[in-house]
């Protein structure tokens, strides 16, 4: 029998290659990943790993004897071209052909560049690589300049400030995170940025950059040119498909999936770089959280293994983000009729409950760690909106 092949050493990749064990699968494994690295975490390289101080440790998830334990065959190193899933063959590198029984594709995203020339101090964050030469530029005082009022612009612009180092943020919408949290939530999710010294200017975009091989300011819509030394580029990610071009998979803004992440025959998706009908909402998604990949990178390998009792994967979407002492949390979606806040948003705690038509879908909370999760299983079991209320005290 061929190997049991997952394309993409991250998490969706790592928690597959550990589901296909678990699942009693004994054959052949080969986990192949375009990062040197051994599978490491990405959430903290926003977060904990640009704080002060000395260079924390490499956030792997596992270390190499734990996965040797697997007996997982690891291909670092080396990026998967493309994907023949009529001959169930892929080509590693330039021309390594590699036949599989099973695949499951994990290839995640990529950080999405500014247009135009790219300058010495421009940097994107996702992987460990960029996030040590933010942390260089950090450490080294750079006037800082975050192309984008996302989450993980959002988490440098704290860690900016946790140095005292100036830092504005650049958001090309009225308002950020207007997809992430909804049009009523952005507002005081915004707010945080000024009580930490954070500068944030909405309406305006980037039309070009300043300097000749080093960056040297940032030039905008309005007129006006922001000095910089570091310029962190936070514009959203697109899903790694290109190797997939004459797949004969179903590309769409990710890999076009099944209930079951199931993409073609013997070939499934899982995580970032996936697409697929999310049975408790019954709407398609492409989520960019943590959780998600982790338990679909789990799904795919199962159903890969037995795709006569496949299940579904349904999820409530979970996301959190840390900036300056805050925690912020999502669960659910914003798409919501009304939106009920529970607490004072000039506080440091609250919680707001999005409702559409008489249930809860979403919910979102500054600071509140304990309680997200509650409202997390409340979504999935599709709570009535009176009774989510009820819950909350209201
Ligand atoms: P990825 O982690 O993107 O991994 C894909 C892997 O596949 C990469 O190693 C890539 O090199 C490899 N690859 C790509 N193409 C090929 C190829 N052709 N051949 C072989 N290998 C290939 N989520 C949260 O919920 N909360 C957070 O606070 C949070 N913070 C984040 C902070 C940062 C800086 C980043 C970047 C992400 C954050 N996320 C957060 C999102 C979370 O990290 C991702 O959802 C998760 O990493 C997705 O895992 P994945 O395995 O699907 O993809």
């Amino acid at each position: 029998e061929e190997p049991f092949v997952v394309v993409g050493a991250s998490l969706a990749g790592l928690r597959a290659v550990e589901s296909a064990r678990k699942s009693g699968y004994t054959g052949r494994l080969i986990l192949v990943g375009a990062e040197e690295h051994l599978p490491y975490d990405r959430p903290p390289l926003s977060k904990t790993f640009l704080d002060p101080g000395d260079e924390p440790a490499m956030p792997h998830h596992r270390t190499e004897d734990e996965l040797r334990a697997l007996d997982v065959e690891l291909r670092l190193g080396v990026p998967a071209t493309a994907l023949d899933t009529a001959g169930r063959e892929i080509i590693l590198g330039d021309d390594e052909w590699l036949r599989y029984e099973r695949l499951v594709i994990a290839t995640g995203a990529r950080a999405r560049q500014l247009p135009g020339k790219q300058l010495d101090g421009m940097h994107t964050l996702r992987t460990v690589e960029d996030a040590r030469s933010i942390r260089r530029a950090l450490d080294a005082g750079c006037r800082t300049v975050v192309v984008g009022g996302g989450f993980i612009g959002s988490e440098v612009a704290s860690a900016a400030r946790k140095r005292d180092v100036d830092v504005t943020i650049l958001e090309a919408a009225p308002l950020p995170l207007v997809r992430a949290v909804g049009e009523q939530m952005a507002a005081p999710c915004a707010d945080l940025h000024a009580r930490n010294g954070t500068e944030l200017r909405c309406g305006v975009s980037v039309t070009g950059l300043e300097g000749e091989d080093r960056v040297e300011g940032v030039a905008l819509s309005d007129g006006s040119v922001l000095p910089a030394d570091l310029v962190v580029v936070g514009i959203g990610a697109d899903p790694v498909t290109d190797w997939l071009t004459d797949s004969g998979l179903q590309v769409d803004d990710g890999v076009v999936c099944d209930e079951t992440l199931r993409a073609d025959t013997e070939v499934y998706a899982a995580g970032d770089v996936a697409r697929w009908p999310n049975p408790l909402f019954g709407r398609t998604m492409r989520l960019e959280h943590w959780t998600s990949a982790a338990e679909q990178g789990a799904a795919a390998a199962r159903n890969a293994l037995a795709p006569a009792e496949a299940t579904p994967y349904g999820t409530v979407p979970y996301f959190w983000s840390d900036w300056y002492t805050d925690k912020l949390q999502m669960v659910g979606i914003t798409a919501a009729d009304e939106v009920t806040v529970i607490g004072d948003l000039d506080g440091t705690r609250w919680l707001a409950l999005y409702r559409h038509e008489d249930l809860l879908v979403g919910a979102l909370a500054l600071n509140m760690p304990g309680k997200i999760m509650k409202y997390r299983a409340m979504i999935g079991r599709r709570t009535a909106w009176q009774d989510a209320l009820a819950f909350a005290g209201r």
